[in-house]
């Protein structure tokens, strides 16, 4: 566990926005962020550390309690960097007006040259697996940002081990988050196989040559991780699982959950949770 400056709220550091973009296209009805942030200071963080944010005191009505963003970017590919992904929440008022989260709102209206605070928000509970291990990583929307982190510092390390995306989204065309990177990766074979499910297009079906695929990953010794509980495709995720290997292994559905909870047990099925209540993130 790192301490002292940069890694606590009480000691956050400085850096200066280099690149922000919002990632969804025109049809969308969701702005997801890809913020880009330079820091000098000799810190550090591992892949699967979120960021907490501070807001400047102007911004600052009587909310100081800062919001944790999962780090999206990699510490071999993206050094001196972090990168977050961050979704505009938002909300109808009373008079039917539209609100915004203070926070994602600070962050949406950031600008290239501003300066910003943040502190590593340590994770030990969501490290990235070693490199000969296989990974399949479930990431609906902004759940995405920390498998982006995985895929490049995987990689950057030339790790032996397959990476199997599942993403999910309401639309294809304007909600693909990172779309051309996740191309690219599959054209190097980084990434090796991705799972798409797209809730607005259609509806989403695991056949039964990817449940026989996903089965074998994980007699293989495959880590399976899970962030963004919020989405209706991450909450229908377990009951997913259990289908599969009560099916492939010809198993009862309770002894497949069963199954399930083993691989919790021994760290083989991550869910990113919060450090403090234990709770899924974004819950
Ligand atoms: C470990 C961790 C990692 C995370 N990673 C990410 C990430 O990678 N990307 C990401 O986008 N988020 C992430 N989150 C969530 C993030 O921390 C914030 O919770 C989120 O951005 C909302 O914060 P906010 O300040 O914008 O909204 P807040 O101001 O805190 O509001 C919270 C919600 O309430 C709604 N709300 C506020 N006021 C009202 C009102 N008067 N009436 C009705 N509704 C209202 C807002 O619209 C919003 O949806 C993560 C959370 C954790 C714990």
């Amino acid at each position: 566990m790192r301490t002292g400056k940069g890694y606590t709220r009480l000691e956050p550091v400085k850096g200066i926005i280099k690149n922000i973009v919002n990632l969804n296209d025109i049809d969308s009805t969701k702005q997801t962020f890809h913020i880009e942030i330079e820091y000098e200071d000799a810190i550090t963080y591992t892949c699967g550390d979120a960021a907490g944010i501070m807001l400047p005191n102007k911004d600052n009505n009587g909310d100081n309690t800062p919001r944790l963003y999962s780090i999206s970017s990699s510490p071999s590919y993206h050094e001196g960097e972090i990168h977050l992904t961050v979704a505009l929440a938002t909300h109808e008022n009373k008079n039917g007006s539209i609100g915004y989260g203070i926070y994602s709102k600070y962050l949406a209206e950031c600008q290239e040259g501003d300066e910003i605070e943040f502190y590593i928000h340590q994770n030990q509970r969501f490290n990235l697996a070693s490199d000969d291990k296989d990974i399949i990583m479930i990431g609906p929307g902004t759940g995405i940002a920390p498998f982006r982190s995985f895929i490049y510092e995987r990689s950057e390390r030339g790790a032996d081990g397959r990476n199997w995306l599942f993403f999910g989204a309401q639309h294809m065309h304007c909600d693909f988050l990172y779309q051309t990177e996740w191309q690219e990766h599959l054209a190097t074979e980084t990434l090796n196989k991705i799972d798409l499910a797209f809730s607005r297009d259609q509806t989403h079906k695991i056949y039964v040559q990817e449940a026989k695929d996903i089965m074998e990953w994980i007699d293989n010794g495959a880590i399976l991780y899970l962030c963004g509980t919020k989405n209706p495709m991450s909450k229908d995720v377990h009951q997913v699982l259990v289908d599969i290997i009560a099916t492939q292994k010809s198993i009862s559905l309770e002894a497949a959950a069963d199954f399930i909870a083993d691989l919790e047990e021994n760290d083989r099925y991550l869910k990113d949770r919060d450090q403090q209540s234990g709770k899924p993130f974004r819950c």
